[in-house]
């Protein structure tokens, strides 16, 4: 694959800078993938200022004609999904079959958002106190803040509604994970008028940090860390903006008494753990089981992540990559070398293809960690990463007030015979999200809002929330009755 060399995009133009970051195939340490120039705060100030000369001509674009954008966009993403999931594979890790998911879901999110334009038609109320019009107004300009784990799918979640409802956006990709992402920008932005799309790449702190203060952004989008999360929060504060949060979590998934644990479901935990190497927000990262299940539960599920071949994600055996970045993959070691100290008992499953070793690339095996007690931390914390602890309960009280006994509160499952039984359940859960039967990617869809309770994070994605969440409702009132 030829090199890949991306840049900011200012106002529809290539902005060169003249510091540069390179950007390694996690997977194989000594190869360079591309680089990206690296922007300022001199560059956000730009990029805001062309995005607020054009917000208001793009509002004034008919919503259809606007979706027509998201559309082409979603079609050139699908005709080009080989050659892109490529280049994803080579610059995040996962194998291929992971890096179409998350390309192929991008597109489905632009076309569902171009499909349900009419939420944005006005509402007309008329009755005996005269009559107000109700409109949704777009807020301007928006900054979206992209993580680096399923960099299409979490840049285009916020930046398709965002455009839809007529804001020009500033966006951010992570500097772990950029070119393809950028690689799409650029040419969704090539279609658009000048100055609605502009990319800035660049550090969290600099260039994210100057994205959250500068006083013409009007809503700051961000998906990422809880922690990261916080320190927007007090950079948002002087100018009192809009916000957007998809935060970190710690998703339990609780195998109850009356479930079936067979072939099926074991199937669907490996999916569920192991997808991305574990990087996913909303991936099981707990599992509660009946303990009249546990010991079936772990042997099965123990037996089975031993067949994952972990190695290159181009080579058309693997079934799990490499950790993304040196951080991510020095956080998931040190948690498993604490748990190993801790007493409990560590087991690392699965093998590595022939043609890497351990120092080859930020490999983490898929790693079981039973033994654990609910308060522990690898229990407790989030881990993004191949481990997972088992846990056994004795009732379904004790399973649901553990699930919830935590500052994290983006998704749950519940796994039962009984659906019905699971949908009263889960009302329990303190989660956006509770699943019944399946907890894996592509459980949450474009139309199913999506977002977290407690720290997980503020306000909804997807479906028409997410349209709605990058509109200011304005009510514009002739009262008659007074
Ligand atoms: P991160 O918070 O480290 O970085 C996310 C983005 O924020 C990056 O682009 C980064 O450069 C930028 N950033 C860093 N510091 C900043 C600052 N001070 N101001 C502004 N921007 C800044 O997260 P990550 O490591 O990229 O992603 C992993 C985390 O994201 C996990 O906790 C995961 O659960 C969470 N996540 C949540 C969701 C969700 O939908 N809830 C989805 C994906 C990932």
């Amino acid at each position: 694959m030829d090199f890949v060399r991306e840049t900011l995009l200012i106002n529809g133009k290539r902005v060169e800078t003249e510091k540069i970051t390179q950007i390694y195939n996690p997977a194989r340490l000594d190869q360079i993938v591309g680089e990206i120039t690296m922007g300022s705060e001199l560059h956000v100030n730009d990029a805001v200022e062309a995005a607020s000369q054009a917000w208001q001509k793009w509002a004034e674009v008919p919503a259809h004609e606007r979706a027509q954008y998201l559309q082409l966009t979603a079609e050139y993403i699908e005709k080009n999904c080989d050659e892109l999931a490529r280049l994803l594979v080579m610059e995040h890790g996962k194998v291929l079959q992971d890096a179409k998911v998350d390309l192929l879901s991008s597109a489905n999110v632009l076309k569902y958002y171009a499909t349900i334009v009419d939420e944005l038609k006005d509402q007309v109320v008329e009755n005996s106190q005269g009559k107000m019009i109700l409109t949704r107004q777009p807020v301007g300009v928006v900054s979206v803040i992209v993580p680096w784990n399923y960099p299409i799918i979490l840049a285009f979640l916020m930046l398709a509604p965002a455009l839809l409802a007529g804001n020009s956006v500033v966006l951010k990709p992570s500097t772990y994970c950029p070119l393809t992402l950028t690689k799409i920008l650029k040419e969704m932005s090539a279609i658009l008028p000048d100055g609605v799309l502009n990319i800035v790449l660049g550090s969290g702190t600099t260039v994210g940090g100057a994205m959250v203060t500068h006083p013409k952004v009007r809503k700051v989008s961000f998906t990422g860390s809880t922690e990261v999360g916080r320190s927007i929060l007090k950079g948002i504060s002087d100018t009192v903006k809009n916000v957007s949060m998809e935060l970190g979590g710690n998703d339990a998934a609780i195998i109850l008494k009356d479930a079936v644990v067979n072939d099926q479901l074991i199937n669907e935990f490996i999916k569920g753990v192991f997808t991305s190497s574990g990087q996913i927000c909303y991936g099981i990262k707990r599992i509660y089981v009946h303990k009249d299940h546990y010991n079936h539960f772990v042997e099965q599920f123990t037996k089975a992540a031993d067949n994952i071949l972990v190695g290159f994600g181009l080579d058309p055996d693997i079934t799990m990559g490499p950790i993304n970045n040196k951080s991510q993959y020095e956080t998931v070691k040190n948690l498993i070398e604490a748990t190993k100290k801790s007493g409990a008992n560590v087991k690392s499953v699965g093998r590595l293809a022939d043609n890497v070793t351990l120092e080859s690339g930020y490999f983490i095996l898929p790693t079981i960690v039973t033994g654990v007690k609910h308060s522990d931390d690898i229990v407790q914390q989030e881990q993004f990463g191949p481990v997972i602890p088992i846990v056994p309960f004795d009732n379904e009280e004790e399973a649901i007030q553990m699930a919830n006994d935590s500052e994290f509160g983006l998704g749950n499952s519940i796994w039962t015979s009984d659906v019905d039984r699971g949908f009263k359940l889960g009302r329990k859960l303190q989660s956006g999200s509770v699943f019944v039967n399946i907890h894996r990617i592509g459980a949450s869809a474009a139309n199913m809002p999506f977002g977290g309770f407690k720290q997980s994070g503020i306000g909804r994605g997807h479906g028409v929330e997410g349209l709605l969440e990058n509109t200011e409702l304005q009510a514009i009132i002739n009262r008659t009755d007074m």
